[in-house]
C-alpha cells in the first residue's frame, strides 16, 4: 500500500535529489509521498472467538473505491505475522489474490464489495505487545500505530475511517468481562459455558483506535452527566485485588470530562467510557475510542504504594487519554507524519489541565525540566527530527519527546501569541471544521489563523525545522537617553538532513526591573523573527535587571550576557515564579560549568548559598514551589551546554555543590526537615509540599553529611505512612553505605512482595542510586527471581534507570554501555519497540569526551552487527552511528 511502501529505487526518484541525506534504505517512508487511499472501508464487522492460545478473527469489510483515490483496482491490505485462513469476496471464495511480503493484494473489479477474511492469532506468545496479546491471564489489544495489521488484514492507515461492530465470544469463566469500543448492544450465553457480547461504535474511526479486552476484571463504577445532560456510565477495570487503588483514576477521569467541557467546550459522545489497567504495556496508555487501555502504573494509586509524583502521573495520563477523544479521535491524523497534530496538542491540553488542578507555576517548571532533560538532547543529537517528521522507517520510533513535548510547546506558543480567548476560537474552528476527518498539522495551523486571527506563515517553520534555537541576548544602556536596548540574535543549529536553517518567530515575554524598587513597568511580548533584532525601552535612570523568556514562552536555549548580580536579583525578586526559578538555575549552571574548568567560584557559591537560604526562609513561597527551587539542574541539561564533556566529572562537581549547600545550610535544612515531618499525610497542596521539601532537604543533607542524613532517612522510612516518604528516604539511603541500607531495602521488598508496581520501584531505587557499586547490583538484580525481560515496566525500572544514572552508565570501564547493549540484543527479538528505546542513551556519544564516546560507539557497532535486528532498533542504531 502506498504509505506503507516506498519506491524501490529512491535515488532514481528525481524528487529525492534534495533529500540525498536520507538513508538510502528502501524501507524509508516519506511525508511528501502521501497519496489518498484507493479503497475506503466505511464499515467493518469483527467476530472473535477468544482463546489465550488461539483466537480466531473473522473480519467483514465493506469496501468502496475511493472517488478521490488513484483508481487502483487492487485492494491493498496490510498484514503482519498473519496467515489467510479464509478469504471471500461478496460471499464467494476470492480469486486472484496474492501476498506481497506480509501484505495481501486482492484485485477487485467493481466499485464496492464485501470482503471476508479469517485469521488466527496467538495472543499468549505475542511478546511484542502489539496487536492482540495476553497479559496476566487476560486478553487485550494495542493497535497504535500499526498493530491492527497483526489482528486482521486491513488498510491499516489512519485516513481510512470505519464504523466498527464487534462480536466477541469465549469461555465465560476465563473471560467474564468482554469489552470493546463504543456502546454495549447485546450479550448472550452460548454453549458449554461460553458467552458473548456485541459492541457497536457509531463514530467512524481509524484502525489504530480499535480495542478489545477480555478477562477477569472488576470495575470501579461511577457516572458523569455531560453539559447537555447526557448520563455516561464510567468504569475503571482492574484485577480484583487492585480495586481499592482506582479512586484517584476515577476522580481524575471525572475532573477531565468536566474540564474539557469548561475550557475547550468538548463534550463526551458515547454512553459508556471504560478504562482498563494492564500490567504488560509498551507505553503509558492508549486512547482507543471509549475503551482506554492503560499501563497499571497510570491507574493504580493509594497512599501506601504510590508517591505524589505517581498521583500526578495518573491524573495527567488519565486526562491525556480522555482529551484524545476530541484531539485524536473525533479529529484524527491523515498519516503518521501528522502525529504531533494529536500528541502535541493533547500534551498541551493535559498540561493545562494539570496546571488547573494544582499549581500552575510548579507544573510549568516540571514540564520545562522534562523538556530540557528529554527533548533538548534529542533535538541536538543524531535522532533529531522536526515535530512533523519528513521521513521514517519505523513509526514507533517517532513517539518522541520532540513530537509530544516540543509539539506541545509549539502549540503553547500559538496560545501565547493569540491569548486564551482567541486561542479558543482557533480550537473551536479546528474541531468544528475537521470533525470526523483525518486532518493534518497544516489544517490545525490554518484553523488557528482563521479562528484566532494569527498570521502563522513564518511560524510554520516550527513544524519544519528540527533543533533547539539558540538565542543570544545582550543589553545596552544609554545613560543620556535613559534607554535600554535589548539585542537578540537567533541561531537554529544544523541537524541531520537540515544543515541550513531559517530564522523562526520566537515569542519572548520580557520584563525590565528597576533594581531599587524591584518593580517593572509591565510584561511585554517580543517576537524575534529575524536573525537579529533589537528593541529599545526608555524611562530608566539606571540599567534595569532583565527577565527574559518568562514562563518559558519559547522552547529555546537562551544565552544572556548578564552579570551574576542580575541573576541573584531576579532569583530574589522576580514576580514570575518560573523566571525566579530560572534565574537560580542559571546561576547554578554557570557555577557548575565554571567549576569543572577552573574550580569553584567562591563569590558565586556564596551567592548560591544565600539564594537557597532565602528560598528556605521565604514564607511567601509554598512548599511545592520550594521543592522545585531546591533542585539543581540535571546533568543531561548541563551536557547540552558543556558538550563534549566528562559526564562523571560534571556529576561529581554537581554533588560537590550539593555538599557545599548542605553544609552551609545544615541548620535551616534540618529545621525544614523537622517542620515538614510534623505535617500529617494528606493530598492537599500543603501536605504534598511538605513531603516534597522533606526529601529535597534530605538529598542536600546527604551530600554534606552522609552519616547524619542516613540516620534521618532511616527515621523517615520507619515513620513513613505513605510511599512518598518511604521512597524518598530509601532513595537517599540507597546511595549511602550503611547497615540500614540493606536492611531497609530488604524490608521494602518484603513489605510489598507481590505488588508489581512497588517492586518496580525497588529495582529502580537500586539501579538509580549513588552507590559506587551500582553496576554490580544491577547485574545481580537481572538474575533476581522478580526480574523478567518480558515485562516492559520491569525492564525500564532496572535498565532505563541505570542508563539515566550518570555515574553508573558512564562508568569509565564502559561496563554500563555494555550492559545496555547486551540488554538491547536480548530484548530486541522479544519486544522491539521497548528495545529501540534504549538506543538514544548510547546514541548520545557525541556529547561525551572522546574516550567514553569511543566505547559507546563500539557498543552501537556491536548492536548494528547483529543479524536480524528489528526495524525499530535498526533505524535507531544506524542513525545514531552516522546521523
Ligand atoms: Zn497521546
Amino acid at each position: 500500500m502506498d504509505i506503507a511502501s516506498t519506491p524501490s529505487n529512491p535515488s532514481g526518484n528525481p524528487e529525492m535529489a534534495d533529500a540525498a541525506f536520507e538513508p538510502h534504505d528502501p524501507a524509508t517512508i516519506f511525508r511528501k509521498n502521501y497519496t489518498p487511499p484507493s479503497w475506503l472501508v466505511p464499515e467493518i464487522r469483527l467476530d472473535f472467538d477468544l482463546g489465550l492460545e488461539l483466537t480466531r478473527c473473522v473480519a467483514t469489510l465493506t469496501v468502496r473505491r475511493n472517488p478521490d483515490g488513484d483508481g487502483d483496482q487492487t485492494l491493498h491490505l496490510c498484514g503482519d505475522n498473519l496467515a489467510v485462513m479464509r478469504l471471500l469476496v461478496d460471499g464467494a471464495e476470492a480469486e486472484g489474490w496474492s501476498m506481497s511480503g506480509s501484505n495481501l493484494l486482492l484485485p477487485l473489479p467493481g466499485a464496492s464489495h464485501v470482503v471476508t477474511i479469517e485469521t488466527q492469532l496467538h495472543p499468549a506468545t505475542n511478546s511484542q505487545l502489539m496487536g492482540l496479546y495476553a497479559s496476566g491471564g487476560m486478553l487485550c489489544t494495542q493497535c497504535e500505530a500499526e498493530g491492527f495489521r497483526r489482528i486482521t488484514f486491513f488498510p491499516d492507515r489512519p485516513d481510512v475511517l470505519s464504523k466498527y461492530t464487534v462480536r466477541m465470544e469465549g469461555d465465560a469463566a476465563t473471560f467474564p468481562v468482554l469489552l470493546s469500543n463504543g456502546n454495549l448492544v447485546e450479550t448472550g450465553k452460548g454453549e458449554a459455558g461460553r458467552h458473548w457480547a456485541l459492541w457497536d461504535d457509531p463514530w467512524p474511526k481509524p484502525s489504530y483506535l480499535f480495542a478489545l479486552v477480555a478477562g477477569q476484571l472488576v470495575a470501579n463504577r461511577d457516572t458523569f452527566t455531560t453539559m447537555s445532560g447526557r448520563k455516561v456510565d464510567l468504569a475503571v477495570w482492574v484485577r480484583e485485588g487492585d480495586l481499592e487503588r482506582t479512586g484517584h483514576a476515577m476522580r481524575s477521569l471525572i475532573a477531565s470530562m468536566k474540564w474539557d467541557e469548561e475550557v475547550f467546550g468538548r463534550e463526551y459522545d458515547l454512553d459508556q467510557f471504560n478504562i482498563v489497567a494492564v500490567s504488560d504495556f509498551n507505553m503509558g496508555a492508549m486512547e482507543n475510542k471509549g475503551l482506554n487501555i492503560f499501563n497499571t502504573r497510570y491507574v493504580l494509586a493509594d497512599p501506601e504504594t504510590a508517591t505524589d509524583g505517581d498521583y500526578d502521573g495518573v491524573e495527567g495520563v488519565v486526562g491525556h487519554e480522555y482529551f484524545h477523544n476530541w484531539s485524536g479521535n473525533r479529529v484524527t491524523c491523515r498519516d503518521w507524519f501528522q502525529l504531533s497534530l494529536k500528541e502535541g496538542f493533547t500534551v498541551l491540553r493535559d498540561q493545562m489541565f494539570s496546571a488547573d488542578m494544582g499549581s500552575e507555576p510548579v507544573k510549568r517548571i516540571e514540564d520545562v525540566r522534562i523538556l530540557r532533560a528529554a527533548q533538548f538532547p534529542e533535538d541536538s543529537g543524531p535522532l533529531a527530527h522536526p515535530i512533523r517528521p519528513d521521513s521514517y522507517q519505523e513509526i514507533s520510533n517517532f513517539y518522541t519527546a520532540t513530537v509530544y513535548n516540543k509539539g506541545a510547546e509549539v502549540i503553547r506558543m500559538m496560545h501565547t501569541l493569540a491569548g486564551p480567548e482567541r486561542f479558543r476560537k482557533g480550537t473551536d474552528l479546528y474541531f468544528d471544521r475537521h470533525d470526523g476527518e483525518a486532518a493534518t498539522c497544516e489544517d490545525f495551523i490554518r484553523a488557528m489563523e482563521d479562528g484566532a486571527g494569527l498570521d502563522l506563515a513564518q511560524f510554520r517553520l516550527w513544524y519544519e525545522q528540527a533543533g533547539t534555537p539558540k538565542v543570544l541576548m545582550r543589553s545596552e544602556f544609554d545613560q543620556s537617553k535613559g534607554a535600554v536596548t535589548l539585542h537578540f540574535e537567533q541561531k537554529v543549529p544544523a541537524t541531520p538532513g537540515q544543515p541550513v536553517k531559517k530564522p523562526m518567530p520566537i515569542p519572548l515575554k520580557v520584563a525590565l526591573f528597576d533594581r531599587d524598587s524591584a518593580r517593572h513597568g509591565g510584561e511585554r511580548l517580543l517576537v524575534i523573527d529575524k536573525d537579529k533584532a533589537s528593541f529599545t525601552f526608555d524611562g530608566f535612570a539606571r540599567p534595569p535587571a532583565i527577565s527574559v523568556n518568562r514562563g518559558f514562552t519559547a522552547p529555546i536555549q537562551l544565552e544572556a550576557e548578564s552579570h551574576d548580580d542580575d541573576l541573584i536579583f531576579l532569583a530574589a525578586h522576580d514576580d514570575d515564579a518560573f523566571a525566579r526559578y530560572e534565574a537560580l538555575q542559571q546561576l547554578v549552571t554557570r557555577e557548575l560549568l565554571g567549576a569543572i574548568e577552573h574550580g569553584p567560584d567562591e563569590a558565586r557559591r556564596g551567592a548560591i548559598v544565600d539564594a537557597v537560604g532565602a528560598v528556605l526562609a521565604d514564607p511567601g513561597i509554598d512548599d511545592l514551589m520550594r521543592g522545585e527551587l531546591l533542585m539543581l539542574p540535571t546533568i543531561t541539561f548541563l551536557l547540552e551546554l558543556a558538550a563534549p564533556a566528562d559526564p562523571v566529572a560534571l556529576h561529581r562537581t554537581r554533588e560537590r555543590l550539593k555538599a557545599h549547600i548542605g553544609t552551609r545550610l545544615r541548620a535551616p535544612l534540618i529545621a525544614l526537615h523537622d517542620r515538614a515531618s510534623a505535617i500529617p499525610y494528606g493530598l492537599d497542596a500543603a501536605a504534598r509540599g511538605a513531603r516534597k521539601v522533606k526529601t529535597q532537604a534530605l538529598v542536600l543533607l546527604a551530600a554534606a553529611d552522609p552519616k547524619e542524613a542516613a540516620a534521618r532517612a532511616e527515621a523517615q522510612y520507619r515513620a513513613a505512612t505513605n510511599m512518598t516518604d518511604r521512597q524518598g528516604a530509601l532513595m537517599v539511603l540507597a546511595g549511602i553505605d550503611s547497615p540500614a541500607r540493606s536492611e531497609l531495602l530488604a524490608d521494602f521488598h518484603a513489605r510489598f512482595a507481590g505488588n508489581a508496581l512497588v517492586i518496580d520501584k525497588w529495582f529502580g531505587l537500586q539501579a538509580g542510586s549513588l552507590d559506587p557499586k551500582v553496576l554490580d547490583t544491577v547485574e545481580a538484580l537481572a538474575r533476581h527471581p522478580d526480574f523478567t525481560i518480558k515485562n516492559p515496566n520491569r525492564v525500564r525500572s532496572l535498565y532505563m534507570t541505570m542508563a539515566g544514572n550518570i555515574a553508573a552508565f558512564h562508568d569509565e570501564s564502559g561496563r554500563g554501555y555494555r550492559m545496555i547493549a547486551d540488554l538491547v540484543l536480548a530484548l530486541d527479538p522479544i519486544n522491539a519497540q521497548t528495545a529501540a528505546r534504549f538506543i538514544p542513551a548510547l546514541g548520545r556519544w557525541r556529547k561525551i569526551e572522546p574516550g567514553r564516546a569511543a566505547l559507546m560507539r563500539a557498543e552501537l557497532e556491536r548492536i548494528a552487527a547483529a543479524p536480524d535486528l528489528s526495524k525499530d532498533t535498526r533505524e535507531q542504531v544506524s542513525k545514531s552511528l552516522d546521523g
